[in-house]
């Protein structure tokens, strides 16, 4: 039975979902979870005997962590495995040993790559400036407690400088206790890489950087506000002139994108834009701040209430669901993608200049002027200006909604 049809959940009703699946303490609690992979992990469920598996999975490891959920009270469960119409599923069709008794590779992590070190220098250095000092230097829970938008945050006193004079002071002391944990692990070039991103000072440029844009964003929504009082003021709209009304909600919606970043947790958002380890995804995810506006009941006089969510995904799955024009389920509701959230065209962060080869694969971030040829495979057309193109990087997207028409309930079935 699924009664709710609920898709990426927020951390507590995922919490809840799982404990009503697990615990059963309803004659009517859940009893069959449709989830990605990301539940191959962690999650013990006595009594679930079915597995269903709607592809075969990558690897031997993922597939016996899969079905594994299934049958750990009882000892035997029942397996399905759809195969699709692809090279990998079918040959495994033929051969289903092959995944069953397959080669389990051990998980790990690649030390080597070096933005990966840097985050987990970045989180050793925050728990060495803590325990210097616990009731000091504390990390608050929610940026709110920050006050961004009103603080000097280029002062000695706001948290991100002081934990850069902290590191400053240290430099020496904390990299060589750092690469002491790592000694014979990794390349020493990649030790040597945090040496060198720490005397260059791109390291702390990035630490503040990440401050600064928030700020940024609140003083955007700031100025959006501002826009639309002046709009309003000077266009001597009335109360219940419907432009005004208008006008009021997409206040109230800035409003609520103001609330939003202040319930962001800090080391989430450290976390999300790439200076703290991040078990989930590897790269700086992706906001989606989505408004779902409430809709006034027929002759009712009791005011409509929105709803804000935001909700982080990983670039690589962002690209295809956080397009603008495609559709995200969550929480109940059918969002539509409405477009990119850019604050600042001048901001030179925001675009990218990548170089491309006609030639072969090889492409370039921020390319060399002095370079005539590729440096892979050594072709002229390397050096031609037509080859640099500009992008925007996906950072932020917006979705605004009418409930009405957003809900997804029994009424409004969907299919994707
Ligand atoms: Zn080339």
């Amino acid at each position: 039975m699924l009664p709710n049809i609920l898709v990426y959940l927020s951390r507590t009703d995922r919490e809840k979902v799982e404990a009503d699946f697990k615990e059963r303490p309803r004659y009517n609690s859940l009893n069959a979870l449709v989830a990605t992979s990301t539940l191959e992990m962690g999650i013990d469920i006595g009594t679930l005997n079915t597995a269903i598996n709607n592809s075969v999975p990558p690897l031997t490891s993922n597939y016996l962590q899969r079905i594994g959920r299934a049958g750990r009270t009882s000892g035997s469960a029942l397996i399905t495995n759809f195969v699709q119409n692809k090279v990998h599923d079918l040959f495994y069709f033929q051969e289903p040993k092959e995944m069953m008794e397959g080669d389990i590779s051990t998980p790990g992590c690649y030390l080597e790559a070096k933005d990966i070190l840097l985050r987990h220098f970045f989180a050793f250095c925050l728990d060495s400036w803590s325990s210097t000092n616990p009731k000091e230097n504390s990390i608050p829970g929610r940026l709110i407690a920050l006050r961004i938008y009103n603080t000097d945050i280029s002062s000695s006193g706001f948290l991100i400088n002081r934990i850069i004079s902290y590191i400053k002071a240290n430099e020496k002391v904390l990299l060589s206790r750092f690469s002491f944990i790592y000694k014979n692990e990794v390349n020493p070039d990649v030790l040597n890489n945090i040496a060198l991103v720490l005397s260059n000072e791109s390291f702390y440029f990035r630490l503040r950087k990440v401050f600064e844009k928030l700020k940024e964003e609140y003083r955007n929504i700031d100025i959006k506000r501002k826009e639309i009082d002046k709009i309003i003021k000077e266009k001597h709209l009335g109360v219940n002139d419907d432009e005004r009304k208008e006008l009021e909600a997409e206040k109230k919606a800035l409003w609520g994108l103001k609330r939003l970043i202040d319930k962001r947790s800090v080391l989430e958002h450290l976390t999300n834009t790439g200076l703290l380890p991040n078990y989930a995804f590897p790269e700086t995810g992706v906001t989606l701040n989505a408004w779902v506006k409430g809709s006034q009941a027929k002759g009712s006089s009791v005011p409509p209430t929105d709803e804000q969510v935001e909700i982080v995904r990983s670039a690589e799955v962002a690209i295809r669901e956080l397009a603008p024009d495609n559709y995200f389920y969550s929480q109940g509701n059918k969002l539509t993608i409405s477009g990119l959230n850019t604050f600042d065209w001048n901001d030179p962060s925001i675009l990218l200049t990548k170089k491309f080869c006609s030639n072969c694969d090889n492409i370039a971030d921020n390319p060399m002027v002095s370079e005539a040829t590729c440096p892979k495979c050594g072709h002229s057309s390397w050096a031609s200006v037509s080859n640099e193109h500009k992008f925007v990087r996906l950072n932020s997207v917006k979705s605004v909604n009418v409930r009405d028409k957003s809900i997804l309930d029994e009424k409004h079935p969907f299919w994707y």
